[in-house]
């Protein structure tokens, strides 16, 4: 049993936490999940989420997701879909939140030029860096660094690491959130289902984004048999979604739809994978297989999306010309900082003046870069270089 009778008995239990690395004395009126999703909602790096880029830059229009509105979008469906397998709805909401805090401005962009800035002082992982940011980089606690948030989060935000990273971790940290890559367990089902509600956000709103921005079509998306399917739905039950002036709502619908579909499914299929694999309890979850998981057919519909994406939008023309010169902007400031630590804010300055060598000197750098928005960082690479890339 756990010690909320909603809770299935595989749900991870506040009451049975691994803990925090440092020992705090419970809440009086809240749940420890609730007290780490409180934290990173009031944590700086979630307030910087909201001028950091999804796909289209920040100053690109007002309309587009940004890490925010993606990372509620996220919380939203993780919620939805955790209620009715009945596990931890806080705890979702929690890793979901945080799930993104680690990344840097400009998107996917922002973190291959990172990562190759770093090729030869440990690399720049987006995941690990989420955890970095709750555990080290917020200063809000006088008595220790970060936000101190339970193993079970942590565990959640730590969704990739490579195996030299994790056996680094283990070494910091034994039997901590590194082990698991090592013995290639899964986390808990709350963490699982937080992975899956970021794909499920992702596909759906970068259709939407990719539409608005004029860069997708939705003649374009006839060619994807996921999205098709409810376009022509929706279109079969109301006639007059077919005038050019409703393509608007046409869109909305068919995403709606699709959205709704997707949550059924992930549903229905976790359900089937917990029947038949009946964990015990929360710790049984992390020794099975995944469990939370589209269907078959969903899950190859879903990635035939994935690859639509990836050709029409992510490599659009547009998207490419623009992702280039966020490129050389985080090239430019890791040269910038590298060369002359003092051109950073005081406190990264300062950390950097301190640190041993030039790889622990090279991570402040890249620690500072990573918590730019995009627009400071836009700012700052035109104050030391004197150049306008991003207009
Ligand atoms: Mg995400």
């Amino acid at each position: 049993m756990t010690s909320n009778p909603l809770l299935a008995p595989y749900a991870c239990d506040p009451a049975r936490s691994r803990g925090r690395r440092h020992a705090q004395a419970p809440a009086p009126t809240r749940t420890e999940y609730q007290r780490d999703r409180d934290r990173i909602v009031h944590s700086t790096a979630f307030r910087r989420l909201v001028y950091k880029t999804q796909v289209f830059l920040n100053h690109e229009g007002d309309l587009f997701r940004t890490r925010l509105t993606h990372s509620l979008e996220v919380a939203q469906l993780g919620r939805s879909i955790a209620r009715s397998l009945r596990i931890n709805e806080d705890l979702v909401e929690a890793i979901s939140l945080a799930h993104d805090l680690g990344h840097t401005p400009f998107g996917h962009a922002g973190q291959d030029a990172l990562h190759g800035c770093m090729a030869e002082h440990g690399g720049f992982e987006h995941n690990l860096q989420s955890l970095r940011v709750v555990d080290l980089l917020e200063d809000r606690y006088p008595a220790f660094d970060g936000l101190n948030l339970t193993f079970e989060t942590r565990e959640g935000i730590l969704k990739h690491c490579s195996q030299a990273h994790a056996r680094a971790l283990e070494a910091q940290e034994p039997g901590g959130v590194g082990q698991r890559f090592l013995l290639r367990q899964q986390p808990s089902l709350e963490a699982q289902l937080c992975n899956l509600a970021d794909e499920i956000a992702y596909n759906a709103h970068d259709i939407d984004d990719g539409v608005r921005s004029g860069l997708l079509t939705l003649a374009q998306l006839r060619d994807v048999p996921l999205f098709d399917r409810y376009r022509s739905a929706a279109q079969a039950e109301y006639p007059a979604l077919r005038e050019p002036r409703a393509q608007r709502r046409l869109l909305n619908e068919a995403i709606r739809r699709m959205l709704s579909d997707q949550v059924y499914d992930v549903i229905d299929a976790t359900q089937r994978a917990l029947h038949d694999a009946r964990p015990a309890d929360a710790d049984a979850v992390r020794a099975a297989p995944a469990l939370v998981g589209f269907s078959a057919p969903m899950r190859a519909q879903s990635q035939e999306l994935k690859r639509f994406l990836f050709r029409n939008l992510y490599r659009h023309p547009q998207v490419m010309d623009m992702t280039g010169r966020a490129r050389q902007v985080v090239r430019d400031l890791f040269a910038a900082y590298v060369a002359d630590p003092g051109a950073m804010k005081p406190s990264f300055a300062a950390s950097a003046q301190a640190a041993e060598g030039a790889d622990a000197r090279a991570r402040v750098v890249a620690d500072f870069i990573a918590g730019m928005t995009d627009r400071y960082a836009a700012r700052e690479h035109a104050r030391l270089t004197g150049r306008q890339l991003l207009a």
